[in-house]
């Protein structure tokens, strides 16, 4: 049976630590504040923009909504960012996705001063990742690299399959999977026999956002299954892309959802605000 990987547990250890931290700096005269924009109603979004507030409370970080229309044009986006980028005491700006039809996500990405990207998104911080000099983390993989350190899963030599090439999760983890030596595969909707390669993964991480994708009959004996869909059942039920009680027979460790990579998700982000905060004020 394996272990469960409390993402949670760790997200509320991680955060004790930070707020101590978001102190200090508030006790020189800085104070971390995160700027999300978030165009529409997206109710998944709705729903990710009030755990990064809470979380973002406790920690003591201020954060500030800019809640824009549906309709919002893409000029005016724009305009919006280049405010928050000269903003002096702005620490960091995330773009809350998806956005409507008419907004290019890319461009709109790509005008936040790398200096406040907090998600690590635009261009030059994604390259800067993948030439292992980075001075951000993307969030999702940073909490998954957290929780596996925690865990003292080891990742150098080790084959760590990474289903879902998204710019969000499945590249940047695994440019930060290849940075600790690990043997990455990224598959993706056009991978012929996924079991093929997930059956061979020491470490396997499912990024797809589709309910029981990942069976049993995938899973190498005492793999470290990390989890983080987020699908919602017909009942209401949150869920991952893993057949939890099956998989759970065969792996060595496995995540749950919730309280697996979502909190450590929104944890990360807080971290990487305080990073940005520090670097702009020389520290
Ligand atoms: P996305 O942009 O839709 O990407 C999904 C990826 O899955 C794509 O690369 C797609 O392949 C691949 N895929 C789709 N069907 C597949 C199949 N049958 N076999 C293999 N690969 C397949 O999604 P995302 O933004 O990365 O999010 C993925 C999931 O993670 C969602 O459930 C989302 O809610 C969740 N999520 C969770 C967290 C967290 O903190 N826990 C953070 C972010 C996202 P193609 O590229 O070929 O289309």
């Amino acid at each position: 049976m394996g272990k469960i990987l409390d993402g949670q547990g760790l997200a509320d250890l991680r955060a004790a630590r930070l707020k101590k931290e978001v102190q200090i700096l508030k006790n020189q005269g800085q104070v971390p504040l995160f700027c999300v924009i978030n165009i529409g109603a997206d109710p998944a979004s709705r729903v990710y923009i009030k755990s990064k507030k809470k979380r973002a409370d406790e920690v003591g970080i201020k954060q500030k909504i800019y809640q824009l229309p549906v309709d919002e044009t893409q000029a005016d986006l724009l305009t919006l960012i280049d405010r928050l980028n000269f903003a002096k005491q702005v620490s960091g700006i995330i773009l809350q996705l998806p956005v409507p039809r008419q907004i290019d996500a890319a461009k709109a990405l790509a005008r936040i001063d790398p200096e406040k990207d907090v998600d690590c998104l635009t261009p030059s911080n994604v390259g800067r990742l993948w030439q292992g000099r980075h001075f951000v983390e993307p969030a999702t993989a940073s909490g998954i690299i957290a929780l596996l350190d925690y865990y003292k899963i080891k990742l150098a030599g080790r084959n760590a399959v990474i289903v879902g090439r998204s710019n969000i999760v499945g590249k940047p983890l695994a440019a930060m999977l290849l940075e600790r030596d690990a043997t990455v595969s990224l598959l993706h909707s056009k991978t012929q026999d996924l079991a093929a390669h997930t059956q061979e993964a020491d470490i396997l991480v499912s990024a797809v956002g589709r309910p029981n994708l990942i069976t049993a009959n995938m899973v190498k004996p005492g793999a470290a299954v990390i989890d983080v869909g987020i699908n919602r059942t017909a009942s209401g039920q949150l869920v991952g892309d893993v057949a939890f009680a099956e998989v759970r027979e065969k792996a060595g460790y496995l995540t749950p959802v919730p309280g697996g990579v979502g909190p450590l998700t929104v944890e990360s982000l807080m971290e990487q605000v305080v990073k940005l905060t520090r670097r702009q004020n020389g520290r």
